[in-house]
C-alpha cells in the first residue's frame, strides 16, 4: 500500500523530542534489558519493574523548523521507529475521542501523568501497563523473520484499545475478574485498532477494491497484526462460538474469538443494511449474503454479484462503510459505558448492547445483534476453567499462525494490569475534529429526539 501522510491533533508547536506531548513521551532506552512488568530476581523471589526509566537513551526523533516530523523517510531509523509509534498511539486516541467528544484519560493517571512509550527491539511482544506502553518486535516462529512492531498500526492501537478500555469500563477487582473479561479485553482491543484503522483513506479505499465491498474476503479490515501477506495474528471473521470452550480456556486472544466474531458479524450486517437503504445493493444480495454467511459457497456465488454491484455504486458503498463504521463505533462506546469489570460475561456484553442500540437506533438493529450473539451461543453457552499451557505451547490462531506476543506479558505482570498486543500500515489523514458525538450527530441527521 502507498504510504499516507498522517495528521494528528497535536499542534505542531506541542510536540517536543522523542516526540513527546503532554500525554507521552517516546524513548529508545540505550540497554534497557528487560521489559517492565512482574520479574523474577536471581533467588526467584518476584518484583514488579516500573518505569520512568533513568538510563541513557538514543537520540530521540525531533521535530523540524514547522514542528512536524515527516523528515524522517528511512523506515529502518529507529527515530522514524519514534514518530511512527508515537503517532499511531496518538491517531488512535484521536479516533475514539473524536466519538467520545471528550479527552480519553489514561487508566494510571493517579500515578502516572504520562505515559513512557518505549521502543524495545529485544522484546517479543507489546504491552501497555502502568505507566507505560512498550514496543517489541514480531519474531515469526517458522523462519525467524524480524518485524518491528513499532511499524506496525494495529498492535499499537490493539494496545491503546487496552488502555481505552481500562479507563472507561475499569478494572475488575483481583477476585473477580473472570476469563471472559480478559477475552472481552483482547476483543476490544482489536475492534478498537479496527475501527481506527476505518479512518485512513487509503485503507478504506484498498479495502473497497480488494473486496468490492465483500467485507467477509481477507483483507486489510479482518487481518489484524499482519506481519507478513499470510501471517495473521487473529481474524475478526471467525467461526468461532462460545460453546467452543466449555471445556475450559487456555489463552484469552482465543477466548475473544466468539465476541469479535459476533461484533465483526454486526458490523458487515449494519454495512449491508445501510447498502440496501442506499440502493446499492438489492434486498435479495443482502438475505443470499446473511443465508450463506460461513459457508463453503458464500465467495463464489456472492463475490460476482459484489463485484457487479460495486462497479455500479462505489461511491454508495464507501459512504455505507463509513456509516457502519461510525455506527458500531458509536454501539460501542454506549455498550462499554453500561458494562461492569467485575463477573463480566459476554452475555452482560450483548445486554448492555441490546440498552445501547435502544437508546441510539431504537430497535433498528435490535435482531441484527441478537441473531449473531445467539449464533455464537452466547448467553447459553458456560466457558469452563482456565487450562494450563501445555509446554511450548502457543497462540492457536483461527487461521494457522502462532504468535506469542502479549500473554507473558498479560499474566507476569498482574499488579500493573500490562496487557498484550496486536498492527496496519498506514497513514491517513485526520479529518477536523468535530466536537460532537457521533451519535448526537445520527440522532440529528435523522430528525430523533436528542
Ligand atoms: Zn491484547
Amino acid at each position: 500500500m502507498p504510504a499516507e501522510v498522517v495528521e494528528i491533533s497535536t499542534p505542531p508547536g506541542q510536540m517536543g523530542p522523542g516526540p513527546s506531548d503532554n500525554t507521552m513521551y517516546v524513548i529508545n532506552p540505550v540497554k534497557k534489558g528487560r521489559e517492565y512488568g512482574m520479574h523474577k530476581d536471581d533467588h526467584g523471589n518476584p518484583y514488579v519493574y516500573l518505569p520512568p526509566w533513568n538510563g541513557p537513551v538514543h537520540e530521540p526523533a525531533t521535530p523540524d523548523a514547522e514542528g512536524n516530523f515527516l523528515h524522517y523517510e528511512n523506515i529502518n531509523d529507529p527515530r522514524f521507529h519514534a514518530a511512527h509509534t508515537y503517532a499511531a498511539i496518538r491517531y488512535t486516541l484521536d479516533v475514539w475521542e473524536q466519538y467520545y467528544g471528550r479527552p480519553i484519560e489514561w487508566y494510571f493517571k493517579n500515578y502516572y501523568p504520562k505515559a513512557e512509550v518505549v521502543i524495545l527491539p529485544e522484546f517479543e511482544n507489546a504491552q501497555i501497563g502502568r505507566g507505560f506502553i512498550e514496543i517489541g518486535t514480531d519474531v515469526n516462529k517458522i523462519d525467524g523473520t524480524l518485524s518491528p512492531f513499532p511499524l506496525n498500526f494495529d498492535v499499537i492501537a490493539h494496545e491503546v484499545g487496552h488502555g481505552i478500555l481500562f479507563s472507561e469500563v475499569g478494572e475488575p477487582d483481583a477476585d473477580k475478574e473472570t476469563g471472559e473479561f480478559l477475552g472481552f479485553q483482547e476483543s476490544s482491543g482489536d475492534v478498537v485498532s479496527m475501527i481506527a484503522i476505518l479512518h485512513f483513506d487509503s485503507v478504506i479505499d484498498e479495502i473497497l477494491e480488494s473486496t468490492s465491498g465483500n467485507l467477509y474476503m481477507a483483507n486489510h479490515l479482518n487481518r489484524f497484526a499482519e506481519t507478513s501477506a499470510v501471517a495473521q495474528i487473529r481474524m475478526a471473521s471467525n467461526n468461532y462460538k462460545l460453546s467452543d470452550f466449555s471445556d475450559g480456556w487456555k489463552d484469552s486472544h482465543l477466548l475473544a474469538q466468539p465476541l469479535t466474531g459476533a461484533i465483526f458479524d454486526i458490523f458487515v450486517d449494519i454495512f449491508h443494511e445501510e447498502l440496501v437503504r442506499l440502493g446499492a445493493i438489492s434486498t435479495n444480495l443482502e438475505q443470499l449474503s446473511d443465508l450463506l454467511e460461513g459457508t463453503p459457497e458464500y465467495e463464489a456465488r456472492l463475490h460476482g454479484e459484489f463485484e457487479a454491484a460495486y462497479e455500479m455504486h462505489a461511491s454508495l458503498f464507501k459512504e455505507a462503510l463509513l456509516y457502519s463504521r461510525d455506527a458500531l463505533a458509536t454501539l460501542l462506546i454506549e455498550t462499554w459505558s453500561r458494562l461492569s469489570p467485575n463477573y463480566l460475561r459476554y452475555t452482560n456484553f450483548h445486554q448492555a448492547m441490546q440498552r445501547a442500540e435502544q437508546a441510539l437506533f431504537n430497535g433498528l438493529y435490535r435482531n441484527i445483534i441478537d441473531v449473531n450473539f445467539k449464533w455464537r451461543n452466547i448467553g447459553t453457552a458456560i466457558v469452563g476453567p482456565q487450562l494450563p499451557k501445555e509446554k511450548g505451547e502457543d497462540h492457536s490462531h483461527s487461521h494457522g499462525k502462532a504468535h506469542n506476543h502479549s500473554e507473558t506479558a498479560e499474566t507476569a505482570t498482574k499488579p500493573s494490569t500490562a496487557v498484550g498486543r496486536n498492527s496496519a500500515e498506514g497513514s491517513y489523514r485526520m479529518r477536523s475534529h468535530k466536537s460532537q458525538p457521533y451519535a448526537r450527530r445520527y440522532r440529528e441527521s435523522r430528525g430523533m429526539e436528542p
